[in-house]
């Protein structure tokens, strides 16, 4: 058997770090290294040294061979100025990150390897691949997306939507997203592509991509029924991330999605 990936969550008293300390504490492949909180404190009975690292001022101080993280884009400098401090590979599913952001997590990627994704799920990735497919022979087609996602997301439209413009728009450089409409004037123009959000319930995660022609539709739609689809994505990333040289990567690489 071999030596278990020690894992530290960032963002871990959420939805996406319960989910996935759930599954590292039942799979003998990963260890818990310990998680890292805007609260600080993860529960009860933590170890001392577990206790001392929770605090991100003091950096990642517990032995860790990958860092995921799934936290808010508001606490991702804070992430990657300890990730400076002490280079640990980094899976990354976080959204709504801006331009900074990213540019930010180049810089890092050329000291430590990163995945970031907007999506983790295996079949979410083969949708975002397809995507590209329909935009390169749907010439004459009309192409739409529309997410759902529960009432309590932060960020709109999701990052999934966004990987999904831009896997259309690596095909065909002259559409243009559009994020709403409403009133007059707002008759489809040649290109656009809607990118449209709607909100409520508990809705994992949904995403459709229309593509509408003459006499005919396809609708391709990717549900995602829990979020065990993404924590399992972000924990096959980081046994791959792991022992990689320095760059950034995507699901598609882990996947073996051909470009
Ligand atoms: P959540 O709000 O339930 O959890 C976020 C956690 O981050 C919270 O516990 C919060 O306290 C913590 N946090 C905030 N600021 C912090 C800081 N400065 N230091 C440490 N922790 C901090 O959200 P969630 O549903 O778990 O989603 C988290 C992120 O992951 C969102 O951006 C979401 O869109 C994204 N997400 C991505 C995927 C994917 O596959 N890429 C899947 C699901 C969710």
């Amino acid at each position: 058997m071999s030596v278990p990936l020690k894992l530290t969550l960032f963002g871990a008293n959420g939805r996406m770090g319960k989910e996935l300390r759930a599954l590292i504490e039942e799979d003998r492949r990963f260890a818990y290294a310990c998680g890292i909180d805007r609260q600080e404190i993860i529960e009860q009975g933590m170890s001392p040294r577990q206790e001392r690292a929770l605090s991100l001022s003091k950096g990642i101080l517990e032995p860790t061979d990958v860092v995921i993280d799934f936290s808010q884009p508001s606490a991702f400098m804070e992430l990657l100025g300890a990730l400076r401090s002490r280079p640990l590979p980094l899976v990354s599913g976080t959204t709504g990150l801006l331009e900074g952001h990213r540019q930010e997590l180049l810089e890092l990627s050329k000291s430590v390897p990163v995945i970031w994704a907007s999506n983790f799920s295996k079949l979410g990735n083969l949708m975002v691949s397809l995507a590209g497919e329909i935009a390169r022979i749907a010439d004459t087609e009309d192409l739409e997306i529309l997410e759902a996602h529960h009432k309590r997301k932060k960020d709109a439209p999701s990052g999934t939507a966004l990987s999904l413009f831009d896997a259309l728009k690596q095909e065909n450089q002259s559409l243009r997203p559009v994020f709403s409409r409403h009133g007059d004037g707002m008759k489809r123009a040649e290109g656009d592509v809607a990118i449209l959000a709607i909100r409520g319930g508990d809705v994992v995660g949904d995403h459709t991509l229309f593509c509408l022609g003459e006499g005919e539709r396809l609708e391709l739609t990717h549900r995602a029924q829990s979020r065990s689809a993404f924590a399992k994505g972000a924990l096959l990333a980081a046994r791959w991330i792991h022992g990689k040289p320095p760059g950034i990567y995507t699901m598609a690489d882990v996947l073996g999605i051909r470009a």
